[in-house]
Parts: structure tokens; sequence; C-alpha cells
């Protein structure tokens, strides 16, 4: 018996979580993979924020069901976060914390999507986007960013694709996956277009605000007007390297922090009370932890981009922020090794996992089928490896 909703096979299952499921089955067989696909930092999370939840637990009163929306103090630490260096007024009333980033943009869209409505994604985008889209039962529409443009949509672009249905425009900046950043310039034009249409909100999805090496961060809900519009999504899994302690959250105005919880209320309650003490830690603590990691991306992006460069046949931009590339790898599709023939690019990753034992994303995830997703969130090593191996396995194809 199999009776799926048509709800769930509406989507498709995560791409990056898939790849990641197969890396590690590759591994448990005992093969040397190096494993890119998943974007997850390979740093430990910065003692002092384990020490503080080792502390939660050992003071004894953080075992009850944390309120709904997150502990207040944590949330007034979110906000003032905001406040101070994002310049957005957000108050404690405007945080809900979910359990991940992810968590966060699926309650806003199914708190605020009714049937048919649009949501405008920039593409690429984050695999899991357009799911929730479509978990919603609305109707995603992709506008392309293109290569030569450092994969950013346009503010005119945007304003083609908006109809009487739009409701959404959701984006990364810094981007998963191409790593491009949005500056003010061209976040005011895309604020401009959203503007002149009642209607429409953004969800600003900022997880990678500290991964970014362009020194300039700019909040879309920070610019005049822009408040009352955008849910600005954030969490600590990149910046802090706390993948697996789950903490993200949204800063939304009242009515729509309300609304994700009553959403989360229904679906998973509040999210880990000791998680949220460990986060409260960082939030309130320097960064210094944080700019040491980055400052190591940023060394990574520089092998990889060069290593890249050296591999016939594969055009990248020049990321700026998070830890991936996003290489158009279409050069190779038509080509054999004399076994198998490589026709896209989920070939190529089954090419590239198979005899490179490197693991990579499929494009066509992201929105773009001609691209594959690399992730340097990995040690030096073995990006030097993976990226040897790559170029060793691609000069046999012709
Ligand atoms: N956001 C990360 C990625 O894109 C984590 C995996 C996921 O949840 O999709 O690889």
């Amino acid at each position: 018996m199999n009776q799926v909703s048509a709800r769930l096979n509406s989507f498709e299952e995560s791409a990056t979580l898939a790849m990641a499921a197969k890396a590690r089955e590759f591994k448990n067989r005992g093969f040397d993979v190096i494993n890119l696909s998943l974007g997850e930092p390979d740093f430990k999370t910065p003692a002092h924020i384990c020490e503080a939840a080792k502390q939660a637990i050992d003071s004894g009163n953080y075992f009850a069901y944390p309120p709904v929306a997150g502990y207040a103090d944590f949330r007034e630490a979110l906000a003032e976060k905001y406040r101070k260096h994002n310049h957005v007024p957000y108050k404690a009333e405007n945080i809900v914390v979910s359990n991940g980033a992810k968590q966060s943009i699926a309650n806003a869209m199914l708190a605020l999507l009714n049937p048919g409505d649009e949501v405008i994604i920039f593409s690429p985008y984050w695999v899991s986007y357009d799911a929730l889209v479509k978990l919603s039962e609305a109707k995603p529409v992709l506008v392309n960013g293109s290569i030569e443009n450092d994969f950013k949509v346009t503010a005119s672009q945007v304003e083609a694709a908006i109809t009487p249905k739009t409701r959404i425009i959701i984006f990364s900046s810094p981007c998963n996956p191409t790593g491009s950043v949005f500056s003010k310039y061209e976040l005011q034009a895309i604020a401009n277009v959203v503007q002149k249409h009642e209607n429409i909100l953004v969800i600003a999805d900022e997880i990678y605000e500290h991964i970014n090496f362009t020194g300039d961060f700019i909040s879309i809900a920070s610019l005049p007007g822009m408040f009352e519009r955008t849910i600005t999504v954030n969490g600590f899994a990149k910046g802090f390297a706390m993948t697996g302690w789950r903490i993200g959250y949204i800063a939304a105005p009242k009515w729509i922090a309300d609304a994700c919880v009553k959403m989360q209320g229904q679906l998973t309650s509040a999210n880990c009370s000791i998680a949220q003490r460990a986060a409260l830690a960082a939030i309130t603590s320097d960064l210094a932890p944080t700019l040491k990691m980055v400052e190591e991306y940023k060394n990574r992006r520089e092998i990889v981009y060069n290593l890249l460069k050296e591999i016939p046949g594969i055009k990248s931009n020049y990321p700026q922020g998070a830890f991936y590339f996003f290489p158009d790898v279409s050069s190779y599709f038509g080509k054999t090794d004399g076994k198998r023939t490589i026709q896209n690019e989920d070939d190529f990753c089954m090419f590239m996992l198979e005899e490179a034992m490197v693991s990579l994303v499929p494009g066509g995830a992201f929105g773009d089928p001609n691209c594959i997703r690399l992730s340097y969130a990995a040690s030096e090593a073995d990006l030097r490896e993976a990226l040897s191996r790559m170029k060793q396995v691609l000069s046999r194809l012709n």
C-alpha cells in the first residue's frame, strides 16, 4: 500500500540531504568519499557556546517547555542584535525562534499563503524554497539570474514577474548556492518595486549574513518602508557552526510573528530549551570565533576558485559570500569516458561520486541544470584532494 498525499508528491526530496545521504552510504561501504555536498561547517561549535549549554543543563532550570516563540530574554537579545548591527527596529515581540531557519521559512509560508498564490523565487535558489511553496499549495515563479550577472536577479526582472497573485518574494543574500551578495543599491531597487504593490511581502533569508567577504551586509528590512514588508530569516547553523543545534528565527511585523507562533504551536511547539540557551550565549558574546571561521572560508574560496580555473570547460562566478561554488559544467554534457556518457548534471554528479569519490549536488534542484553545487565548508586538504580528483577524472572524458 502507498497512500502518500498529493501534497507530498507535489515536491521533490531535498537534493542536498539526498546527496549527503548518498555520500554517507558510500563512506559506510568503505569508500574514501570527500563530501562537498552538504552545506555544513566543518568547524566545531565554539567552546563558550557549548559551555552555556552545559550550564543550562546543570542549572536544572531548562527542562520544561519553553514559550512557543522562544525564551523572552533570547528574543530580546535577537531583536537587539538587529537593532544594533542591522539597523532594523525589531522588538522581542517581532521574533519567533524555530527549529532551524528551514522551519522559520515553512512557518511563514504556511501562515501567509493561500492555494493559487504566487511566490517569486530568485533563481538559482536554495532547494527547499520551491518545495515549501508547493507544500503551502502556492505556485513557485522562478526568476532566473544569469552567471554573467553574478547570478543576481534584477529589479526589472522582478517587476516583470509580478502578477495580481504575487504574495511573496524570496531570496537569500549571501546566496545559497551562488555566493552572490546583493548591494544596498540592488536591494533598494528591489524594495522600490515591492513598494509599488501593497500585497507583496519579502522573505529575506540572511542565514549566511556573517559569511560575507564584501565587508558590507544590508538587511532589506532596514531600507525605508521595508520593515512592514519583510520577514527576515536568520539562524545559528552557519555563522556559529551550530547546524545540529537547530536554531533559526524570523524577525517580522508583529501580525506575521503572531501568525507564525500560531502555526508553530500546532506543528512543533517551542524549540529545544538547551539549544536556545547556547544560542543566547552565541549572540551575546563577541564574534571572534565567527570571524576566524570566515577568514578560513575566505582562504578556501581563493583556493577553490584557482583550482576550478585549472579545470578546462568549467565556468564559475567569483562568490562573495556563503561557502559554495555553483559552476556551469554543461560543456561536459554529451562527453563520454567510453563506459558512460554524461547527459546532464545528475550524471555529472554521479560520475564524480563513483569515479572521483567526490560528492556534489546537481544544480537542477537549485534551478539551474547546467550547474553543480560544491560546498567548500571542508578542510583545505580535502578541497585540494577533491579538486585534483575532479580534474583527473574529467580529463578522461571526450
Ligand atoms: N542549507 C544546507 C545546504 O544547503 C543544509 C542542508 C539543507 O537543509 O538543505 O546544504
